[in-house]
């Protein structure tokens, strides 16, 4: 059977990287959760105190991160190394996210994630999301979905998974954060988070997991089926 590049963007916190994970594992796709390698390069430059408005540090940093992903048969999904350490657990810190935007908005950077991006999906069969997968990553994606919700449905599940990670956080800082990465998010110059003309919208705000992976998972079939 063929196999396709299914691009799944949306705003923070909505749910892409759970929905793109359960279609990659019903598909029998690879999943690449490219927010990951933002996170990774933003806590290099935290770890380093890059100063991201000098474009010679920038370019010297860039020289040396490795990232790769490694699959953990515990968790079912893939894990995130830089140089060759996991640091799954600390991309996903406040100090990472209050970070991870601007570092984001880096054409320098955006270079250097979307080569990499582009060179995993060289045999499709990839589920990636993200926030420019459908527009920039892969702009010929035979499956593109933007993925909403509500603000406040957005704020309650990252909310719950900060407090079960045992975070020391208020939900008026997860809502400032997710507030402030989609603005810019949304407003930078290169590779903007934005919805791609050819999108399928998926609003989960009203749904289960399932529910919205059944949808997803028809898009899919009815593509694969088509080729
Ligand atoms: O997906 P996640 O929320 O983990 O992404 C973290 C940040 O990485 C986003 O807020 C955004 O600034 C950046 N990002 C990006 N382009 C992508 C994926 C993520 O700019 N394709």
């Amino acid at each position: 059977m063929k196999k396709i590049i299914i691009a799944i963007d949306g705003f923070s916190s909505c749910g892409k990287s759970t929905l793109a994970k359960q279609l990659g594992a019903k598909l029998n796709y690879i999943f690449v959760d490219s927010g990951a390698m933002y996170r990774a390069i933003a806590l290099y430059f935290l770890q380093n105190n890059i100063d991201i408005n000098k474009d010679i540090q920038v370019t010297e940093a860039l020289k040396n991160i490795q990232l790769s992903f490694a699959f953990n048969n515990e968790k079912g999904s893939s894990d995130m190394f830089l140089n060759n350490i996991n640091v799954e657990e600390q991309i996903r810190e406040m100090a990472v996210s209050n970070n991870v935007s601007k570092v984001s908005t880096l054409k320098l950077v955006r270079d250097f994630a979307v080569a990499q991006q582009q060179q995993m999906g060289i045999a499709k069969g990839i589920v990636m999301d993200g926030r420019d997968v459908g527009t920039v990553v892969f702009p010929t994606a035979e499956l593109k979905i933007f993925v909403t919700a509500s603000i406040d449905v957005r704020v309650e599940r990252r909310y719950k998974e900060l407090i079960e990670k045992n975070s020391n956080i208020s939900k008026e800082e997860v809502k400032n954060n997710l507030q402030e990465r989609d603005y810019i998010d949304s407003t930078r110059a290169i590779g903007p988070l934005k919805q791609a003309e050819d999108a399928k919208v998926l609003d989960n705000s009203h749904i289960s997991r399932e529910e919205q992976l059944a949808i997803a998972l028809q898009w899919a079939n009815a593509i694969i089926h088509s080729i």
